[in-house]
């Protein structure tokens, strides 16, 4: 008997430039980098993971910085919008940090949630919500700790058939919490990072791109569990990946009937697997068999410079 999913594991994103991306998720959402490395299908682009201090599952927004990819096309079926989670009574503070950092940010109210929506250099949306997860804050990254982000909140998915995709989500064990408008909520029954927004409206066909979200994973506890999952939607005639091995997790990705692609991911090995908790973010981290072309893929990536948090204020 397979568990139900308790949240999500991570969000993933296409973005453009790698040093503009680093500036905004470390000093403008005050997010630590937990881990600098490569994109395992073209080592010759980076692959960021941002999150808290300890990278715990469930905080992690990852992005591979496509500097020269034309911008996404937001529709159907796509991931429309990831949402961080934020202190209720926060959203001035973030309205006034973001505003003068030149991101202009829109109030907006959902399921009796505050939220602020603002789309981040590379035109990918984000959103704050103002909803206390119990989730340790990176607190080193310039953001006081009584506004900094408590991990993801969850996401919002445009799919061509909601009710196909809602049908997955129900598989996954995440339940139906209600609707608002074209909006249908479903939650997973973890602590945080539960939420899966679908919206039941038409729209042009999405084109991946800059600023386009590429896929939400779920967490599951282990691989004999990411096996079942796996079986299972082959069983079921879904568009499922063999098990690949992400160095820090493995993971199996689900185009499922609605079009939106989802990834089943372990919990470990963890972030921790080639770094110490430390150190994460520091250096150049490459899979093990990549590492004998360690010269020349750093001499094709282009230099990045990690900031250090809020340098600018
Ligand atoms: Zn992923």
């Amino acid at each position: 008997m397979l568990a139900d999913v308790p949240g999500i594991h991570h969000v993933t994103a296409m973005v453009g430039d790698p040093q503009e991306n680093l500036d905004f998720y470390v000093d403008t959402l005050g997010l630590r980098l937990v881990k600098r490395t490569v994109n395992h299908e073209d080592v010759l682009r980076y692959h960021f993971y941002y999150g808290n201090g300890a990278g715990d599952l469930g905080t992690v927004y990852t992005c591979f910085p496509y500097p020269n990819e034309p911008p996404g096309r937001r529709g159907r079926p796509q991931i429309t919008a990831a949402s961080f989670a934020v202190p209720e009574g926060s959203l001035d503070y973030w309205r006034d940090r973001l505003g003068a950092r030149g991101v202009d940010a829109e109030r907006a109210d959902r399921f009796d949630d505050a939220v602020l929506r603002f789309e981040d250099p590379a035109g990918t949306r984000l959103e704050l919500v103002g909803a206390d997860q119990p989730v340790e804050p990176w607190t080193d990254g310039g953001v006081p700790a009584d506004a900094a982000i408590r991990g993801l909140h969850g996401v919002t998915a445009l799919p061509t058939n909601p009710f196909a995709t809602a049908s997955v989500l129900d598989t996954l064990g995440l339940a139906y919490e209600g609707e608002e408008g074209d909006r249908v909520r479903y939650r997973a029954g973890g602590d945080h990072a539960t939420v899966v927004d679908l919206l039941d409206r038409g729209g042009d066909f999405a084109r991946e791109g800059r600023g386009s979200i590429h896929h939400v994973a779920l967490r599951v506890p282990d691989g004999t569990e990411l096996r079942e999952w796996h079986d299972l939607f082959r069983e079921r005639d879904v568009e499922v990946s063999r098990i690949r091995d992400r160095h820090y997790y493995r993971a199996v990705y689900v185009r499922e009937p609605g079009g939106i692609l989802i990834e089943l991911a372990t919990e470990g090995p963890g972030f921790g697997v080639d770094e110490d908790e430390s150190a994460f973010g520091e250096s150049l981290v490459l899979p093990p068999w990549a590492e004998e072309d360690r010269g020349m893929i750093e001499g094709q990536l282009p230099p990045v410079e990690v900031p250090t948090g809020d340098r600018r204020s």
